[in-house]
């Protein structure tokens, strides 16, 4: 397992690597932002970029997806995965938000968890993206990378992976960490072929080093 002092050297080769790293689902605001959240559970930010321009020109405002009945919203959004189940929960929690936020995304964790289709991992995107609150979201990809370079350990459940890293990475780097560790394992620490070879970290890293001699 790495050091803080390991780890402060990896966090430091992040963003060196993704200085520019942020939230890639196109939004205007803080409604935009969860809808598109939700939607890119198990499907591609690129794939959800593709739907939403319309979608948001279509539907403003909860009450827009309250009013549509929901075979025309399953519709409009079919070329994403699981859109039968997402279209039900958009409209539930346009519902919640109407009945107990005035209309308003919530800012807190808690509440955001209160809303329909969404669980930690979307709660913690939307409270760190919208409202700059310091959270860590952890994704297939921060997981992976998490893993792979020994800052948690292999068996870590993603809530144990995620209290590891609010444990070891300073709470105002929380929500940079998260933009540039999806980054790092999007585009370098690939699942299938990382880029070990190239790797900056390949010194420290148990998973790199195993392939490195596997010649993976
Ligand atoms: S050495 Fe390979 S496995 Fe390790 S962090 Fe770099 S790319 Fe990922």
């Amino acid at each position: 397992m790495l050091n803080k002092k390991q780890i402060r050297y990896c966090l430091d080769i992040f963003e060196e690597m993704f200085p520019e790293a942020e939230c890639e689902l196109t939004h205007q605001n803080p409604f935009e932002l969860l809808v598109a959240v939700v939607l890119s559970a198990q499907a591609t930010d690129a794939l959800v970029n593709k739907v939403t321009p319309q979608l948001f020109e279509k539907y403003k405002t909860p009450e827009d997806y309250i009013s549509v009945p929901l075979e025309e919203l399953q519709e409009d959004i079919k070329r994403i995965g699981l859109y039968r189940n997402k279209a039900k929960n958009i409209k539930k929690l346009s519902q919640t938000l109407v009945e107990k936020f005035g209309g308003e995304v919530p800012s807190t964790q808690k509440d955001l968890e209160s809303l329909a289709g969404v669980g930690r991992k979307t709660a913690n995107v939307v409270a760190s993206v919208a409202f700059d609150e310091p959270a860590i979201a952890v994704d297939t990809h921060v997981e992976r990378v998490s893993k792979r370079l020994g800052i948690c350990r292999w068996k870590d459940s993603v809530l144990e992976v995620e209290k590891t890293l609010m444990r070891k990475v300073p709470v105002d780097e929380w929500s940079v960490t998260h933009h540039r560790m999806i980054f790092f394992g999007r585009y370098h620490c690939k699942a299938q072929r990382p880029n070990c070879e190239e790797c900056p970290l390949l010194s420290l890293c148990r998973e790199g080093q195993k392939r490195m001699r596997k010649n993976v």
